[in-house]
């Protein structure tokens, strides 16, 4: 970019210092350059005009050019709309608005000939437009420039204000009309490889389109460059790093892991676990720091690979540790490992938030000294006093619940860097993998231990209350407990909890006591009694456990088999699906039953489709992906994309990613450290990108 983009956006005609400050506030632009790539969210084509007789209810976004007849009001009170009966020529159409009505007649009269843009929609029998867009035909406008209208996204305040998608495009067109030479932002050579267009082209098209054709071209070019940079940055890092960093090398496969694989195991490791553990073992053994990331769905077998990989740090003499994000899950790693190990003369402990600080004395003293092999724990193996002896291998499971700075912490604690393999149950798009954790090596295990039946899940309205209470009863008949879980939102809490209190209250109406056992779980209990309704599940002495979402990480109960989630439309794709893994756990069938009320929004409609669907977590993820926006997916604003994408779409642009990580990866493999003249333009394009000023190169 040349210095001219540098300005701020207050010099430019018609802007002044309390527009700029508004845009900077709303939208976060301050320079011609945050303008330049402020982009439209959609194109609006324009080039043609409808006639009202061709009009059939397939049509999107339409524009029609004619007269309004007469206005007339409609309905009563809070109901009260205005209509326009709107004419062509060739048949009518209404015009409706439900706010602003006064300005609406005040604006637009009978008579006059007007261009109509919006959507067309069929109510009682007639064709209606609802809030339409409405113009007078300017011959000046810049629609003879462009039939392509693109728009802006703004702000309620910024439309206050008099600045409309209309304002940001006019001003984006001062400033493309004094900007006359734009820096290249990519290699020259890759441009003409690729035929990728110049940079000016391309910005100039994006927002004034020529037409169809250049438009796509440009916006391709624009988002090739942005995901190239983010591919290319990941992929740096990492290049330096091995170039960089030393690891400890694992070479033998010893005593422990021997013994563990023939006397303790107990039953075959599934052909995905045999796959994952040889690419961790050369990870171990190539002389190079592993930083892998382990995907696999809940019951996979993820926990039982991180504990073989344990014991060959063990078997190389180095110590483990293995971080979960909560307590109950920490416990849970704790006891499975240690059931595992018993007997082989491996020391084995916990730390939580809860440990005893006598405990604690001796579990520092113990990993000081060496004593103590492998420690498990949450965050609370962060804290400062936590020193190892020589840590040569660190578990993360449940990844996304852990921040980057917190994992970095890990880090820091010895002097070399330790393996680290990070776990998650959580599947995640390749897109979004590729870009959160474009530099960690992926391992998928993609199979399920054998035996398991895959969860049936089934999608009932209110309506069948009474069949759900008789299939829950002939279950509990079968022997097999039930979750019924209510969604607990912190926005609605309080309403949430009446909810949980009178679902467990008909619940327990429909299975009394004594023949019938219900416990009630939820966040507000004391601990006490919360750990003892807990406690009588587990045992198996109640039935049915009435639960709010605390039960998502983490319980492993065999003999729970039936999964009801109440209101199931209010939860988010992926944690249906988390909750649903909470059964199919044992041999028995299982089902999942999400319960619905009949109002369904359209993406609330195709959540429930989906997981009725399928059970595969990975299409679970990208339907979650493409149904959200990768914004909202769990997880990613903790682990924190360190930038912006302003014009690609990890949900849409997936193609475009593969080919841009490809094309990083060429460079990186022709010069490693980008050290090249002709690649200078790329170090300092990733400069201006990364707004972070975390050192990502250690981590993830
Ligand atoms: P994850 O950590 O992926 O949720 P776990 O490692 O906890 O999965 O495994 C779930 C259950 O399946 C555990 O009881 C574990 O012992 C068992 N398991 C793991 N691998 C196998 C296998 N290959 N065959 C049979 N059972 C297995
Ligand atoms: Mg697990």
């Amino acid at each position: 970019m040349n210095r001219l983009t540098d300005q701020e956006i207050k010099y430019l005609k018609g802007v002044g210092p309390k527009k700029a400050e508004l845009l900077e506030k709303e939208l976060g632009i301050q320079t011609f350059y945050d303008l330049l790539y402020f982009f439209p969210y959609k194109y609006i084509d324009r080039s043609r005009i409808y006639s009202i007789k061709e009009i059939d209810s397939t049509q999107t976004f339409i524009q029609l050019k004619g007269k309004i007849t007469h206005f007339r009001m409609e309905g009563q009170r809070y109901k009260q709309r205005l209509v326009a009966v709107f004419t062509d020529g060739t048949g009518t159409v209404e015009l409706v608005w439900f706010q602003g009505l006064q300005w609406v007649t005040r604006n637009y009269q009978p008579g006059r000939e007007y261009i109509v843009f919006g959507r067309p929609a069929v109510y009682n029998n007639r064709l209606s437009f609802a809030h339409p867009e409405i113009e007078i035909e300017e011959k000046d406008d810049n629609r003879l420039y462009t039939s392509l209208q693109p728009q802006y996204s703004t702000t309620e305040k910024l439309r206050n204000n008099f600045v409309t998608s209309k304002t940001i495009h006019r001003l984006i067109g001062q400033v493309l009309a004094q900007v006359n030479t734009f820096e290249e932002t990519l290699p020259a050579d890759l441009i003409i490889k690729l035929r990728l267009g110049g940079l000016a082209d391309a910005l100039r098209n994006v927002h004034y389109p020529e037409n169809a054709d250049k438009l796509r071209k440009a916006t391709y070019r624009l988002k090739f460059e942005e995901l190239f940079y983010i591919q290319l940055n990941i992929l740096a890092q990492k290049s330096k790093r091995q170039v960089v960093v030393k690891g400890i090398v694992f070479s033998k496969v010893g005593q422990n892991l021997n013994n563990f694989y023939n006397t303790r195991l107990g039953f075959e490791l599934t052909e995905a676990q045999k796959r994952v553990i040889r690419e961790i073992r050369k990870d171990m053994g190539s002389g190079k720091q592993m930083n892998r990331l382990l995907q696999g769905d809940v019951g996979s077998g993820k926990t039982l690979v991180a504990l073989m990989a344990m014991l060959i740090a063990l078997d190389n003499g180095y110590q483990a540790c293995l971080m979960a994000p909560t307590e109950l899950l920490a416990n849970q790693h704790f006891v499975t490992i240690s059931r595992f190990l018993d007997g082989m003369g491996i020391s084995v402990l916990l730390l939580t938030g809860s440990t005893k600080k006598s405990e604690r004395e001796i579990l520092h003293e113990q990993l000081r000294s060496g004593e103590l092999h492998i420690l498990i724990g949450t965050h609370a193996l962060l804290e400062d006093t936590v020193q190892f002896n020589n840590l040569g291998l660190v578990i993360i499971d449940e990844q996304h619940r852990f921040g980057v700075a917190q994992r970095a912490r890990l880090w820091k604690k010895t002097e070399q860097l330790p393996h680290v393999l990070v776990m998650t149950a959580t599947p995640i798009p390749r897109t979004l993998a590729m870009t959160l954790y474009g530099d960690l090596d992926v391992s998928v295990i993609d199979e399920l231990p054998p035996g398991r039946k895959p969860v049936q899940t089934i999608h009932y309205y209110e309506s069948k209350r009474l069949v759900l209470f008789g299939f829950m009863k002939k279950q509990i008949a079968l022997g097999r407990q039930i979750y019924v879980v209510y969604p607990l939102i912190k926005e609605s809490e309080k309403l949430d909890y009446v909810a949980l209190e009178e679902g467990y209250e008909a619940v327990t109406r429909a299975f009394p006591p004594p023949e019938y056992t219900v416990v009630c779980v939820h966040g507000q209990m004391k601990p006490e009694d919360k750990e003892s309704a807990m406690q009588l599940f587990i045992k198996g002495k109640a039935q049915i456990m009435v639960a709010t979402t605390v039960i998502e990480v983490g319980v492993d109960i065999p003999n729970a088999s039936v999964m009801i989630i109440e209101n199931a439309e209010r939860f988010g794709l992926s944690q249906l699906h988390q909750l649903r893994g909470r059964v199919g756990r044992g041999a028995d069938q299982s089902y999942c039953i999400l319960m619905s009320s009949y109002k369904l929004s359209h993406e609330a409609r195709k959540r429930l489709s989906t997981l009725v669907e399928t059970n595969d977590g990975f299409e679970i993820a990208e339907t979650d992906l493409k149904l959200r926006g990768p914004g909202d997916i769990e997880g990613t604003q903790q682990s924190g994309i360190p930038f912006d994408l302003k014009i690609a779409n990890l949900g849409q642009d997936g193609q475009i990613l593969q080919f841009a990580r490809e094309k990083a990866l060429e460079l990186l493999a022709d010069d490693p450290l980008l050290e090249k003249p002709e690649n200078g333009i790329c170090t300092l394009q990733m400069a201006r990108l990364v707004k972070s000023t975390e050192d990502w190169s250690v981590i993830s």
